[in-house]
């Protein structure tokens, strides 16, 4: 059975919110004692106090961790037995899911339906891969001559940092250390100061699952605080980043102004969506544009938010669009029928609602929604809007907005198509519609993007590998891939 808001309320009111950082496997105020307020863009409340770390806890963090590292007791344990452990700790988030979904919700504002269907079981399903995954890969032995052998192994890397966004806040942190763990990293994990409450939480169910103290540790706080002190830490081995890409050029330039660490970073997205005349199902392809920008409040890398559709159905599609979109209509992100939520904080609303502006001031048509929504809840919800008559060079449609607003943009061939889909600094997702197979490939090879999408959108699932072209990033989260962020490869040469 379905809980109700009021459901949701009273589980809030039993609920002692965990504020403090976790480290060599017990929670701990920030060193220098600061803490910041944490208010739910829901409805305004507040949530809890939270440890500000900073250098000094980073030092006292990485130290812990690399003992971990060294001591062997997780870096050496046979895979299965990680396996084994890291399975219990899937099993701990998921028995633990009504909980950290209202935190999640509450935190960062998404829907309560979506954090328990989708955020919490896709972080418990990533460990589990990972986890299952491990004592399945070989290492390779090389082509050598009879005297020789040749051994081509992966290590951990050693003591792995990640600092992570506020979107999919247990996702995102999730697609990091299930693969570094996995392969038997320390882990040291930076939520964002805007949704630091389940990772808080998760750090107590990996203790209770097995994980040994200091393997796994939490530090909240601010990016040009504690995630500065992490990326120029001199003992950080990997540096794992989900944000934006002006915070991931940044983080490449601490790299090189310390230890040289990897850096592996899954940044922004402006992501084109393309309905050819000849898509199979118009209907279909207009529903999944709408959801495609409205999920999650807009606030996802891979939102379709230049949607391009050929101008021969421009006429049919903008009515089923607009009906699609009728679905997404902002509610109380408590109440179990909301599709849409709060946007995470004031200074996101306001970003969203300039977008709208400057994309009215710039002589595009808003045909649909853009409004602020339900103000007397005290939350922050805006109307997913739509926009017609964008061309690609306005600025709506080249910068990454981060929230709910589509631009439609019209086109007459697939090469112009191509060209509109390409000329972009970001490169991390696209779509195309069409029931011509031969069209479809020629398409999406074309496409200079990380993921493309044929007659769907956000297809995939663990076994896909996640991440971006151009500015929209390096390395891979998620399939085998993931794992070489966290290893190195050594070749070990043997005179016979
Ligand atoms: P952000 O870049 O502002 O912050 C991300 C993280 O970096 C936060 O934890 C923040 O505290 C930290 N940070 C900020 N400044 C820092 C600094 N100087 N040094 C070290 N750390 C610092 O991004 P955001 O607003 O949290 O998230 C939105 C962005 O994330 C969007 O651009 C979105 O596209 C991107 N994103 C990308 C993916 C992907 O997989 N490619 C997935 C989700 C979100």
């Amino acid at each position: 059975m379905t809980n109700t808001r009021s459901d949701w309320e009273q589980r809030f009111q039993s609920l002692t919110l965990e504020g403090r950082a976790f480290i060599d496997g017990q929670y701990c105020p920030a060193l220098s004692g600061d803490t910041f307020e944490c208010i739910s863009p829901v409805d305004g409340r507040f949530l809890a106090n939270i440890a500000s770390t900073d250098e000094a806890d980073a030092n006292a963090a990485v130290a812990v961790a690399r003992r971990a590292f060294e001591s062997g007791i997780w870096a050496r344990l046979a895979p299965a037995e990680r396996k084994r452990i890291l399975i219990r700790f899937a099993d701990l988030i998921l028995a633990n899911q009504e909980e950290l979904a209202l935190l999640e919700t509450l935190d960062m504002g998404k829907p309560i339906s979506d954090s328990m269907s989708i955020d919490i079981p896709a972080a418990a399903n990533a460990i589990r891969w990972n986890a299952e995954a491990i004592d399945k890969i070989y290492d390779e032995v090389a082509a050598t001559p009879h005297d020789q052998l040749g051994l081509v192994t992966r290590e951990p890397a050693g003591v792995v940092a990640a600092i992570v966004p506020w979107n999919f806040p247990l996702i995102m942190a999730s697609w990091k250390f299930a693969p570094a763990l996995a392969a038997g990293n320390s882990f040291i994990l930076k939520p964002s100061e805007k949704s630091p409450l389940t990772a808080i939480r998760i750090a107590q169910l990996a203790l209770d699952a097995g994980i040994p103290k200091g393997v796994f540790n939490v530090l909240p706080g601010f990016g040009h605080t504690i995630g500065k002190a992490l990326a120029l830490h001199m003992d950080v081995d990997v540096l794992a980043f989900t944000g934006s890409t002006a915070i991931a050029k940044q983080l490449m330039i601490y790299a090189g102004q310390s230890n040289m660490k990897r850096v592996w970073l899954e940044a922004g997205g402006k992501s084109p969506n393309v309905v050819f005349a000849d898509a199979p199902d118009l209907r279909a392809a207009a529903r999944a544009a709408a959801s495609a920008i409205a999920f999650n409040q807009g606030e996802v890398c891979t939102a379709g938010s230049r949607l391009l559709v050929e101008r021969s159905i421009r006429e049919q599609f903008i009515p089923l669009l607009v009906e699609a979109l009728q679905a997404w209509k902002p509610g109380h992100a408590l109440d179990p029928e909301t599709t849409v939520g709060a946007v995470v904080d004031q200074h996101q609303l306001d970003n969203v609602l300039r977008y709208i502006q400057v994309g009215k001031d710039q002589g595009a048509q808003l045909i649909a929604g853009g409004s602020r929504a339900l103000e007397d809840t005290g939350g922050l919800y805006v109307e997913p809007a739509i926009f017609d008559g964008v061309t690609n060079a306005m600025t709506i449609a080249r910068e990454e907005i981060f929230g709910p607003v589509l631009s439609l943009i019209t086109f007459d061939t697939a090469e112009e198509a191509l060209q509109i889909a390409n000329d972009s600094i970001f490169g991390l997702a696209a779509g195309v519609w069409t029931s011509n197979l031969s069209k479809a490939h020629t398409f999406a090879r074309g496409l200079r993007a990380g993921s493309v999408w044929v007659n769907q959108y956000d297809g995939g699932d663990m076994t896909a590998p996640f991440g971006g072209f151009k500015q929209s990033g390096n390395g891979r989260d998620k399939s085998l891939h993931a794992f070489d962020k966290y290893t190195e490869l050594k070749a070990t040469w043997i005179k016979l």
